[in-house]
């Protein structure tokens, strides 16, 4: 580690593996809105539980889709400044028959590992911790979301979106008219030219806190309109609102086989790397939120 500040120090040693193993057995099994419905609440149940507590200020946000109500989980650390926010977010569903374990108890754990972390410092900007439902169903939640956000004028400052976050593996696939390495063991950034700065700040904070992580940052243009594939997560709504928001990922399909199957397990996921990907999260946010 190249010398950095004691504060940004605590909190990558506060990342624990062992806490990010914790949340991942009692998320992983199929949590998807129909067969699943039961465990995708247990889920929700789950995560609400660990975010309380965390001593955060939890609301559930209820929104109704096609005849039943769901629930965006959010937690709110409040900062000294009030005139930004922060969030750090994740989809808890699944598609059925699948434990999505990668997609994505793997950015839900690391989004309830960095909550608790940084729930023990003190911030400038709001910090908010959002889990959202239906992400594999056109993000109705992180959409509705959005939509009280804008319309309350919400000072948001950036937005991490941990979308599958668990994975390596020995080759990579790369869509045409994309650079990436061959080998499966980065994580990727991917914003839009509003974005850039987010993806410039993880890059900064995996040289700081995760040296050896390989990031692997890609800029599209417009709101991604031209790259499908980019706009797959709950980091979309929040581009065409307007707001800098990045997708973090190993890159889903493009990389792991087990994607959307029952063999998304958990003795799949690569944890150390699950780790620095959260401990650079958590110091990505830590830098943007401001130490009060
Ligand atoms: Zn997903």
């Amino acid at each position: 580690m190249k010398p950095i500040d004691p504060l940004l120090r605590q909190i990558v040693e506060a990342v624990s593996e062992r806490g990010i193993r914790t949340h991942l057995e009692q998320l992983v099994e199929p949590r998807d809105p129909f067969e699943g419905h039961a465990s995708m609440e247990a889920a929700a149940d789950t995560i609400a539980e660990t975010l309380r507590g965390f001593d955060l200020q939890f609301v559930e946000e209820r929104f109704r889709c096609e005849g039943r109500w769901y629930r965006n989980l959010i937690a709110l650390h409040q900062g000294s400044s009030r005139n930004g926010q922060v969030l750090i977010i994740a989809h808890y569903d699944t598609v059925p028959n699948s434990p999505g374990a990668d997609d994505n108890a793997s950015g839900v754990a690391g989004l309830l590992e960095v909550a608790g972390t940084l729930a023990r410092h003190r911030f400038t900007h709001d910090l908010l911790f959002i889990a959202f439902p239906l992400e594999e169903y056109g993000n109705p939640g992180s959409m509705y979301y959005v939509e009280q956000a804008k319309a309350s004028g919400a000072p948001i400052a950036g937005v991490f979106d941990l979308e599958m976050i668990g994975y390596t593996g020995p080759t990579q696939a790369v869509p045409p008219g994309i650079q990436a390495p061959a080998v499966g063991d980065f994580i990727g950034v991917v914003g839009n030219r509003r974005s850039e700065g987010l993806v410039a700040l993880f890059k900064e904070a995996a040289v700081l806190v995760a040296p050896s992580l390989p990031v692997q940052g890609l800029v599209v243009e417009g709101n991604g309109e031209n790259v499908p594939l980019v706009r797959q997560s709950d980091h979309a709504p929040f581009w065409d609102a307007g707001y800098p928001a990045v997708m973090i990922t190993d890159t889903a399909f493009l990389r792991n086989p087990h994607y959307h199957l029952p063999t998304d397990t958990l003795d799949t996921l690569n944890l150390h790397f699950l780790w620095q990907v959260a401990a650079t999260t958590a110091a990505s946010a830590a830098l943007l939120a401001g130490f009060a």
